[in-house]
């Protein structure tokens, strides 16, 4: 017997129908002998429609009550799965996250998962009953509802994998596994068999959103076994494992893209010692993430340009931050870009390979596709770019890297 974590995601759960199907693979696993639980997300398109409801009431809403809102989406899946399952005679029940509880920091729309108090759920898993954990949800000191940031119920089940000792975590969704890019993009793209976990944080890190950033982060530090696979096929997933479980290492694993991103450009500031801090010390302060910067050379008049990227959603924050510190800055003026897009290129052997950037210029260049900003790590290049050029610039680079599959007519299996 095994203890395992199954989550699904929004497409798995979008209807009954679907719902139907997890229970399912739910019942499967009951009856070969396992103790599950399972943690589901909110089914797809609701929790952007609730979000949509917070906007609508107030532009500048209090993030405490945002949460309460968008918390529900997965509050209505754990019940129905938890109905569906009793319906198929697997006795069930839902375990919202207060109820658990699982404990967050009061951080709220982007918390971080504290501690999980699993006694009492495993002595009613014990008693042969599966747990429906809503993911994306989590619960403060003071009793308050926090939500994860959006994707989080990857990272909700990781934590419940780890809370519980699970034997593994099992990641289902809308494709069969980790693939060398979107293969939504991509028909061509090659699933992995394997991925480790460094590849992984640095494919989502820049936008594979099929795992969240914080979910990799967490299974590597919980030694937590996670496998992607898909709720609709029973093709073999993708593993995600220790570097040293040894997976062969291509020069290069993959290539993402974010399209949450925007360019502000300080105009006319001046070429002092100094002045970048007192760009970002606003920014900072109201946790806007700033990614890829460019200070321009100095004018001859001693003041120079900075451009810098910030998530697109965080646009009119950072917009509004940098407007009441025009003074204490001191520039001349602010432009903002919003339909610009970053890509990656992602790959461990780069450490040890020369030219592997050059491949990415020239391809992209000889596309008449232009970089705006570059950014480099010892495995990732990213470059923004206008976002029309998203799907072109995808495409191109796979083949440029020679990753396209010609084995098969198509990739992606849904
Ligand atoms: P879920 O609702 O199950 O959490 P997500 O939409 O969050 O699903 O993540 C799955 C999606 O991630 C896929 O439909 C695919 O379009 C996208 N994706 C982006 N990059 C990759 C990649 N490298 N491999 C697989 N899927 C990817
Ligand atoms: N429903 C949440 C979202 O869309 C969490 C998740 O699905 O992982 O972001
Ligand atoms: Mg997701």
């Amino acid at each position: 017997m095994a203890r395992i974590v199954m989550k699904f995601g929004g497409t798995s759960m979008a209807g009954i129908e679907r719902i139907r199907n997890v229970a399912q693979r739910v019942k499967r696993e009951v009856d070969a002998g396992n103790e599950v639980a399972v943690v589901v997300s909110a089914m797809a398109g609701e929790t952007d429609r609730l979000v949509g409801f917070c906007r609508e009431a107030a532009a500048l809403h209090d993030p405490a009550e945002y949460d309460v809102v968008v918390a529900s989406g997965e509050q209505v899946t754990s019940g129905l799965l938890a109905i569906t399952l009793q319906a198929i005679g697997v006795p069930a029940r839902s375990w919202l996250g207060w109820q658990l509880p699982i404990r967050t920091s009061d951080a709220h729309s982007t918390a971080r998962i504290g501690d999980i108090d699993t006694s009492a759920v495993l002595a009613d898993m014990a008693k042969g009953r599966v747990a429906v954990v809503p993911g994306f949800q989590g619960v403060t000191d003071d009793g308050r509802v926090t939500t994860l940031g959006r994707g989080g119920s990857d990272t909700s089940a990781v934590a419940v994998a780890a809370a519980l000792k699970a034997d593994r975590c099992d990641i289902y969704t809308d494709v069969d596994g980790v693939y060398t890019t979107d293969p939504r993009i991509v028909p061509k793209a090659k699933k992995l068999q394997s991925v480790t976990f460094e590849e992984m944080l640095e494919l989502a890190s820049v936008g594979a959103k099929v795992l969240q950033t914080r979910s990799v982060e967490l299974a590597m530090k919980e030694k937590v076994k996670v496998q992607v696979l898909s709720s609709f096929t029973d093709a073999p997933g993708t593993f995600v494992v220790d570097e040293e479980e040894g997976v062969e290492q291509e020069l290069i694993t993959g290539i993402a893209y974010n399209r949450n991103e925007a360019q502000v450009t300080v105009t006319g500031v001046p070429d002092t010692p100094g002045v970048v801090s007192r760009i970002f010390e606003p920014l900072s302060a109201a946790n806007i993430n700033v990614d890829m910067i460019v200070q321009n050379v100095a004018r001859e008049s001693g003041r120079t340009d900075v451009t810098f990227t910030v998530p697109r959603t965080e646009l009119a924050r950072a917009m509004d931050e940098l407007t009441k510190s025009k003074d204490a800055i001191g520039y001349g003026a602010l432009e903002a870009v919003d339909n610009v897009c970053k890509v990656s290129v992602v790959g461990v052997g780069m450490k040890s390979h020369a030219g592997v950037a050059l491949t990415m210029f020239k391809a992209l260049g000889d596309r008449g596709i232009n970089i705006k900003a570059i950014t480099t790590s010892e495995i990732k290049i990213s470059v923004l770019i206008a976002e029309e050029y998203t799907e072109l610039a995808v495409r191109v680079l796979h083949t440029a890297y020679g990753l396209d599959d010609t084995s098969e007519p198509a990739g992606a299996a849904a």
